[in-house]
């Protein structure tokens, strides 16, 4: 007799370059599934104005951080646009997953890569600009970061493109709603 198919529950790795709108897909998604377990980050850089502590990130200082990366704490982490530490707190992640439920990480590509060695069952996920152009006009028109900072996330931006072959699947941010429509179908998540 055949054994009953079970679906076990999927980690999902979303990626893809500066202010192409990760974090607008991840509050749409949040806001459908107010339940989803998004992982809170743990970071060293300073919270940005609004910003609250154990909400957006956690904020951490660096020997903070070093005690967590020793402490074996961290699923994956990385320097990231060549200013600050960002990681992922692994417990959390492995409760969900034990419990069942889809886990959700958005992280850079150094630490999708991580993940995708310790966790191959992880499906990553790469949310693309419609075009170059777009992306340019995305991260200046935000305004958050200044002229010198633009330019290192722009070329961070570059090397990230190149590497969508390296993903499962490529998500277009063409429309919140259209391209969170799609997140959601392969998150597995219904509504
Ligand atoms: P921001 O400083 O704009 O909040 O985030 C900068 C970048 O850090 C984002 O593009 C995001 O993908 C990345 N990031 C956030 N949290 C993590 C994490 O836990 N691990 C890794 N590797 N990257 C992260």
């Amino acid at each position: 007799m055949a054994s009953p198919v079970t679906q076990s529950p999927r980690l999902s790795i979303i990626a893809g370059p500066t202010a192409v709108g990760k974090g607008t897909l991840m509050a749409e998604l949040r806001r459908r599934h107010p339940d989803l377990f998004v992982s809170v980050s743990a970071t060293t850089r300073e919270p940005r104005p609004g910003e609250i502590d154990g909400v957006h990130y956690h904020f951490v200082t660096d020997t903070e951080f070093d005690r967590l990366v020793a402490a074996g704490q961290m699923l994956e982490w990385a320097l990231v646009h060549g200013a600050h530490r960002y990681g992922t707190p692994r417990r959390p992640v492995e409760e969900c997953l034990a419990a069942g439920k889809p886990v959700v990480l958005e992280i850079d590509l150094d630490g999708a890569r991580q993940v995708r060695c310790s966790m191959p069952e992880a499906q990553l996920i790469f949310i693309a600009p419609p075009n170059w152009e777009e992306l340019v006009k995305r991260l200046r028109c935000r305004g958050t970061e200044d002229a010198t900072e633009q330019e290192r996330r722009l070329i961070t931006a570059r090397a990230e493109l190149a590497a969508e072959s390296e993903f499962d699947h490529l998500v277009i941010n063409d429309t919140v709603s259209r391209a969170t429509d799609e997140l959601e179908g392969l998150i597995g998540l219904t509504r």
